[in-house]
């Protein structure tokens, strides 16, 4: 499943292939719903706006017009790529967003987890309001985090998956901050030393910094808006990598399902 680095990568890949003069010209729908009916009618109606801005939120791409925003989840496998004219829909194709006569992105998403959303501008933040904090936003405060954290009885990979904490850590990601910090995932957040947080979170930066600077992690399908596959999945410390040694101290790496989530972690370099 995409995480913040993926999407993030997409939202770039999406502003630059638009430009600042994309103008929605028409929408083009091959079926009814993804995970959720597709806002259809609502759409359409966005036809001659041009759209002002693309950025992330959480997991969640947001094309910004002038007082409306269309949100754009990517579920499991959803992809976004430009075609032109005489372009051939494939079997996965689900919904086009069609900017002029010959230029069309196309959104794909075989397991169509994914949702397309719309939403008036004043009501973005309701929309978003049981959403936490962005690990990557130099506003976010770390220390309140932090004090959110200490309170909770729950393990700390578990946690740090929590979107309504902090957004954009999923399974992945998760898995290898802990093992940078050298934090155990099945450790509970109140016993944590404090100390631990704050390392908790540069990792979180570093690590999410560097998957975005690599492209991003393709595991199973992830692509990016130009086709591309990510190189963060070469850089892995411990995810997917069970039974092989640790890279710095060659134990073999454990790996539990958490919350129905495979975690990888090293039991000497992680306490
Ligand atoms: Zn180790």
């Amino acid at each position: 499943m995409p995480e913040l680095p993926e999407v993030e990568i997409v939202v770039r890949n999406l502003s630059e292939m638009m430009g600042p003069k994309a103008v929605v010209q028409e929408w083009i729908f091959y079926r009814a719903d993804l995970r959720m009916a597709l806002p259809k009618a609502r759409l359409n109606k966005l036809a001659g706006q041009k759209i002002l801005k693309i950025r992330r939120r959480a997991k969640f791409i947001l094309f910004e017009l002038a007082d409306q925003v269309v949100v754009s989840h990517l579920g499991m496998t959803g992809a976004w790529r430009e075609e032109k004219t005489g372009w051939k829909k494939q079997k996965h194709d689900h919904v086009v967003l069609v900017l002029s006569k010959d230029r069309f992105f196309v959104y794909s998403d075989p397991r169509r987890f994914g949702f397309i959303e719309i939403w008036p501008a004043e009501k973005l933040a309701e929309r978003f309001s049981e959403y936490g904090v962005e690990p990557l936003d130099a506003a976010t405060d770390f220390e309140r985090l932090t004090e959110q954290f200490r309170r909770l009885d729950a393990p700390i990979k578990t946690s740090l998956m929590n979107q309504k904490l902090v957004v954009g850590i999923g399974n992945i990601y998760a898995s290898e901050i802990l093992f940078a910090a050298g934090v155990s995932p099945l450790k509970k957040c109140s016993k944590v030393n404090p100390g631990k947080y704050e390392l908790i979170w540069e990792m979180s930066r570093k690590i999410l910094s560097r998957s975005i600077e690599k492209g991003g992690s393709t595991i199973e399908n992830y692509r990016n808006s130009k086709g591309e596959e990510g190189a963060f999945q070469n850089e892995f410390s411990v995810y997917g990598r069970e039974k092989e040694e640790c890279l710095i101290c060659h134990t073999p790496v454990k790996q539990k399902v958490m919350a129905g989530r495979s975690t990888y972690w090293c039991p000497k370099c992680q306490s």
